[in-house]
């Protein structure tokens, strides 16, 4: 990341390194060093931080190293002032750009280094006078570093922002995945939970449904009833208008069943053209009067399907809770039976059974509700 600006700014730093040395007659090994150290060292540790395991931390060390030789450099030439500055002040403003005023700190901890331990070998020197021409060069370097260094964040603001642009589009195109996901997973419980035909509820939901309103009625007290509702003769109705108006006319009573429904009721289409009512907290009498109200309401409506000489009656059979022992499968049965008992009594009638006066071979308390 930083190999460009430093591979630059290094070697602007030479040419005003030379121009002091000119102006000095500094020997020629520190000629060769100062070439060495601001034209060869930058691609080196470029790739000594290229292929280190950890690029980042590799290029950290870099910086505190360069801060350390700027710290050599400085003592080594008694500290020229703008040399210095400039040196300094760009090995901050790097370590900062990585890690804010702790690495300023690092960064004069390792200047500070490197100008102790020129000391230690060298002695100390002060001479921190340059000419008006390194000073103005210095500026220029400094100047140019300052450039390089915003054309860079410039370059990461304008990535980080086209970054952000992606992620948030990708974003908006994860949001509509989920809602479709979303919309696709309620269409699948529905389909799984309803009967394709009528729409009403199906035998699975019934079984997940039955046991949890049996569990809540009976916390609460409360009667359920269950009304198993057959129509009566429909295999003609097939047999003399076709399947499909059978279809129909199956569609349509589910229709008048839903309409008598509270929110809390489940009605369900327990096999071909039987139907299974739930009705929580509600007991025999009213469980009664509902059968009786669902008969009547099929009896009396005005099939547009069917022709007048075949009249569509239902034959219902109730079972109501409580009753010692009561379980979803126990009510079902007994409302097989009395729904069986109303076939056998002439159909188009309402039979009841109750649990807490019948037994399972139910001789049960019916009710016959004649046309
Ligand atoms: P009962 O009064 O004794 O109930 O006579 P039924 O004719 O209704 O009884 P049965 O069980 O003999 O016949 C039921 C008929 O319901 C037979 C079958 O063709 C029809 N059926 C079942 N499911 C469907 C369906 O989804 N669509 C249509 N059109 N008919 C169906
Ligand atoms: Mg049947
Ligand atoms: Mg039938």
């Amino acid at each position: 990341m930083n190999y460009r600006n430093r591979v630059g700014s290094w070697l602007f730093a030479f040419i005003v390194l030379a121009a002091h040395f000119w102006e000095h007659s500094y020997s020629l090994g520190l000629w060769l060093l100062m070439g060495l150290q601001f034209i060869v060292y930058p691609h080196v540790i470029y790739l000594r931080a290229r292929y280190a395991s950890d690029p980042l931390a590799a290029e950290i060390q870099n910086l505190l190293l360069d801060n350390f030789c700027f710290g050599i450099w400085s003592a080594l030439l008694g500290f020229p002032l703008w040399i210095s500055y400039t040196l300094l002040i760009c090995g901050c403003i790097n370590m900062a750009a990585f890690s804010a005023f702790k690495g300023v700190l690092q960064a004069l901890g390792a200047a500070t280094a490197g100008v102790i331990l020129v000391w230690a070998v060298n002695g100390a020197s002060f001479t921190p006078d340059t000419s008006l021409l390194v000073s103005a060069m210095s500026m220029a370097c400094l100047s140019g570093y300052l450039i390089l260094f915003a054309r860079s964040a410039h370059t990461r603001t304008v990535l980080l922002s086209e970054m952000r642009t992606k992620l948030r589009q990708s974003e908006a195109g994860l949001q509509r995945q989920i809602e479709s996901i979303q919309s696709l997973q309620a269409k699948l419980t529905e389909q799984a939970n309803h009967d394709p035909l009528t729409g009403l509820y199906n035998r699975r939901y019934l079984n997940d449904s039955l046991q949890r309103e049996f569990d809540r009625c009976a916390r609460d007290g409360a009667a359920i009833s269950l009304l198993l509702i057959d129509l009566d003769h429909f295999k003609k109705v097939n047999d003399l208008y076709g399947h499909s108006t059978g279809d129909e006319v199956l569609c349509q009573v589910s229709a008048l069943l839903e309409q008598e429904m509270r929110s809390s009721d489940i009605c369900c289409r327990y096999g071909g053209e039987e139907f299974l009512l739930v009705l929580p907290n509600m007991g025999m009498e009213a469980a009664l009067e509902r059968a009786q109200h669902c008969r009547k309401r099929v009896a009396e409506h005005p099939w547009s399907t069917i022709e007048a000489k075949l009249a569509l009656t239902l034959s219902i059979g109730v079972a109501c809770t409580p009753g010692a022992g009561a379980t979803p499968a126990k009510l079902i049965r007994l409302a097989d039976q009395a729904l069986y008992r109303a076939k056998a009594e002439g159909r188009n009638r309402v039979c009841g059974s109750d649990l807490d006066t019948n037994t399972e071979a139910s001789t049960a308390k019916s009710r016959e509700h004649e046309r």
